[in-house]
């Protein structure tokens, strides 16, 4: 039975001279991993070798867990040159890429996640909107958050995780428990050893996160760096592309 679907590419790696082996996330199917036979050939049904990021439609038969489905199509929206052009942008898309692969199963739909993470890739993309550091920084803050939640990991962040006392300017210090899954207050961080400190203006913005248009670059990238910290909780190892978006 052939299955048409909407899918980014997360993942590609050569099969043989002519074929791909791709993971896709697909807005129906969930992730997906398939071979794209004669995906390499000049003259296929895939426009040329399947790269990373690329969106489009697709086609494909036979998808289970335990085996490669078969991709028969794959026609991808035309690229905006953002992320050839921006190495940021590229780095930031690619690590969400691997998050996603990571912290998802195969064939198990995430409709709403595929929606926020094509439009992620979509703005990485855009020339006019990448060329911003801080406001692709903005984008790929907002999609680890997202992608949390999702996965049903949604940190506690408008209030102390352990005590639910809500977060306020008498905070004065704020912590983050990975263990807690949450910021921590000054009364609270004594019970969580794992905990790390976290800037007030970082937790100021993750408690309503309407203010992260304004948040300066520092700031944001306080926030990444927490973010880094906590999947790296998540996964039990570091991300692969961690450095590239944030330099130790
Ligand atoms: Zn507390």
């Amino acid at each position: 039975m052939l299955i048409k679907d909407r899918a980014v590419c997360i993942r590609a790696s050569d099969y043989s001279e002519t074929s791909q082996v791709v993971t896709l996330f697909a807005r129906q199917s969930g992730k997906v991993r398939a071979i794209a036979k004669g995906s390499k050939r000049a003259r296929s049904a895939f426009d040329g070798p399947i790269e990373v990021l690329s969106l489009g439609d697709v086609m494909f038969s036979g998808i289970r867990t335990d085996a490669l489905a078969t991709l028969t199509e794959f026609q991808s929206q035309p690229a905006r040159g953002g992320l050839r052009r921006h190495l940021f942008a590229l780095h930031s898309a690619l690590f969400a890429a691997e998050l996603l692969d990571s912290l998802t199963d195969e064939v198990d739909p995430h409709p709403g996640l595929f929606d926020h993470f094509a439009q992620f890739v979509q703005g990485m993309d855009d020339p006019e909107i990448v060329g911003d550091r801080r406001d692709a920084m903005i984008r790929l803050i907002l999609f680890q958050l997202a992608l949390l939640g999702e996965i049903g990991l949604q940190p506690v962040l408008k209030a102390c995780a352990n005590c639910k006392r809500p977060l306020t300017a008498q905070w004065g210090e704020s912590y983050f428990s990975s263990a807690a899954n949450g910021l921590i207050c000054r009364d609270c961080e004594m019970s969580f050893p794992d905990k790390v400190r976290v800037d007030i203006k970082a937790a100021n913005v993750l408690a309503d996160l309407r203010q992260i248009a304004q948040a300066d670059e520092e700031t944001l990238d306080g926030i990444e760096r927490l973010l880094i910290h906590h999947f790296t909780h998540i996964l039990g190892r570091s991300p692969k592309l961690a450095k590239h978006v944030l330099p130790a």
